[in-house]
């Protein structure tokens, strides 16, 4: 593996399992500054041989490091939920998927190219041709530790890139194995570095250094806005991805049963520690207290816990942090007036007293301008809001600062037609929940949710490359050109 140290480091992460943290993974000293500067260096060098080699032997790497990733897929969501906390089986999802990104992506090596266009001159062709930008930085969020790195570093290097990969802190031992995969897969040293580090140490580091040709970012709003003012003043290439608050709108002709499933499994899922997460549901009046019971119905019967364990189905927050914000919202849920009408509590009880556990939560009679309705939690808590009409369950929706997915649980084609023509938001599910991606199409928000472009598919290497557009005249003498 590549990483940025040389010099003796002093500072430690304590990298603890969130479900009991007695559990410690590993102490890993962060990089400095000064390492930065140096792994930059060490990725200027590595660059020109890299760019040089052909885009389908670059795609190779990744697709032997697929192969080895899949080898060990258990080993790697054993490490995934003890360091993140998912449950096991949402583990192995996250594992396949960045598995699924690195096959997608090795075969972008292939395609990577860009159009012929007819000239307006005789005996002239014009083409596009898509370059690698140089050295790339990448920071990561901790709650897909595997599947985020996967997502971003694929297209960066099948690109030609170098890049350095700057993990959350919470999660770096996930990231190291992905990066120490490539090395194994035959990625040439000081193409990809770990950067590890607190973000306003090292990742700021990264998002100001000149050398650094572009930032792509993933993580919360209020740091994404800081890193993309910091990243744009200076002219860089920036793309970040952010939160969400995504809803899914329950008409009263959907089928209720496979509405409230939908609609648990996105609000419960990875603890709701994830970007596209169902945080409301928009349920017309006609069906809401139908609806109400049965989402209850599921949520009460969730078994929480450390989800190394057969049957849990929920696992914990990923820190004491993240605990007490969800506790916070949930208390503002209720002194706001909302009708708290499942969980709401911390679970410190038996084998989950030394973990960060909440319960399952849901809200109903929420209005849409409280917190809870408005913000993103990043936790277990769903809230429940009561509309007339479509039209009120759009306006409930794009009235939201954030516009990364959706969803709509409804029978009649027209309805649902203009739910995905109306919803802003970059992803639109329909019968099915806010949650998922796939390698082969775009994902990302738009509003408060992303700026910069589309990550995965073939949109996904835009960022990472740049064209170029060739006019090759062979007339063999000098004429004058179409714009005299
Ligand atoms: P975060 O606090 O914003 O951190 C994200 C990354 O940025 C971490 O690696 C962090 O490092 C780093 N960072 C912090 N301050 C920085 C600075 N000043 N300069 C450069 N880098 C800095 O987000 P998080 O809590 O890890 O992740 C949760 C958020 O990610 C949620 O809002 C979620 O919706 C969002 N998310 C979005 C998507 C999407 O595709 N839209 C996907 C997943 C997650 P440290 O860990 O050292 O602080």
């Amino acid at each position: 593996m590549s990483t940025a140290q040389d010099a003796p480091r002093t500072r430690v992460i304590r990298d603890t399992n969130p479900a009991d943290t007695a559990d410690v993974l590993a102490e890993v000293a962060p990089h400095t500054v000064a390492d930065v500067a140096r792994a930059i260096e060490r990725a200027k060098r590595a660059y020109p041989a890299w760019r040089a080699t052909p885009p389908p032997e670059r795609g190779r790497v990744l697709a032997r490091a697929a192969e080895i990733a899949r080898s060990r897929l258990d080993e790697l969501a054993r490490l995934l939920t003890r360091e993140e906390g998912k449950v096991l089986g949402e583990a192995r999802g996250e594992v396949l998927k960045g598995i699924a990104l690195l096959e997608w992506y090795s075969g972008e090596g292939f395609r990577l190219g860009g159009k012929t266009r007819p000239s307006e001159m005789p005996t002239t062709l014009l083409w596009t041709m898509r370059q690698p930008l140089g050295v790339v930085a990448i920071i990561t969020p901790w709650n897909f530790p595997w599947a985020e790195p996967a997502w971003k570093v694929a297209p960066a290097l099948v690109a030609g890139n170098a890049v350095l990969l700057k993990p959350a802190s919470l999660t770096p031992l996930v990231a190291e194995r992905y990066v120490d995969i490539l090395a194994e897969a035959g990625l040439p040293d000081g193409v990809l570095t770990l950067v590890v580090g607190s973000g306003g140490d090292v990742g700021d580091a990264l998002v100001t250094d000149p050398e650094i040709r572009a930032v792509s970012f993933t993580g919360s709003c209020e740091v994404g806005s800081g890193v993309y003012a910091r990243a744009a003043g200076r002219l860089a290439k920036v793309t970040c991805e952010m939160g969400g608050k995504n809803a899914v709108v329950v008409m009263p002709d959907a089928d209720l049963d496979l509405a409230a499933a939908g609609i648990v499994q996105g609000a419960f899922g990875s603890t709701g520690q994830r970007c596209t997460a169902t945080s409301l549901a928009v349920v017309h009046r006609a069906v809401s207290r139908k609806l109400c019971d049965i989402v209850v119905d599921h949520a009460r019967a969730l078994v929480v816990g450390n989800g190394l364990e057969a049957g849990v189905q929920m696992g914990p927050l990923v820190d004491a942090q993240q605990l007490a914000t969800v506790l916070t919202y949930i208390e503002a849920g209720a002194r706001e007036g909302a009708q708290l009408v499942t969980g709401g509590r911390r679970i410190q009880e038996g084998a989950c007293a030394r973990g960060f556990f909440v319960e399952p939560t849901v809200f109903a009679g929420v209005r849409p301008d409280q917190r809870i309705a408005q913000d993103e939690i990043f936790g277990p808590v769903l809230s429940l809001i009561d509309v007339a009409s479509l039209d009120e369950a759009l306006q409930v929706t794009n009235g939201l600062r954030y516009g990364l997915t959706s969803s709509i649980y409804a029978s009649d084609a027209n309805t649902i037609m203009r739910f995905v023509d109306g919803v802003e938001a970059g992803m639109v599910h329909v019968n099915s929940p806010t949650v998922g991606g796939e390698a082969q199409i775009p994902f990302g928000g738009i509003k408060w949710s992303g700026i910069g472009g589309r990550e995965m598919a073939e949109e996904g290497l835009e960022f990472f490359t740049e064209l170029k557009s060739v006019f090759f005249d062979y007339t063999g003498r000098a004429r004058a050109t179409n714009i005299y």
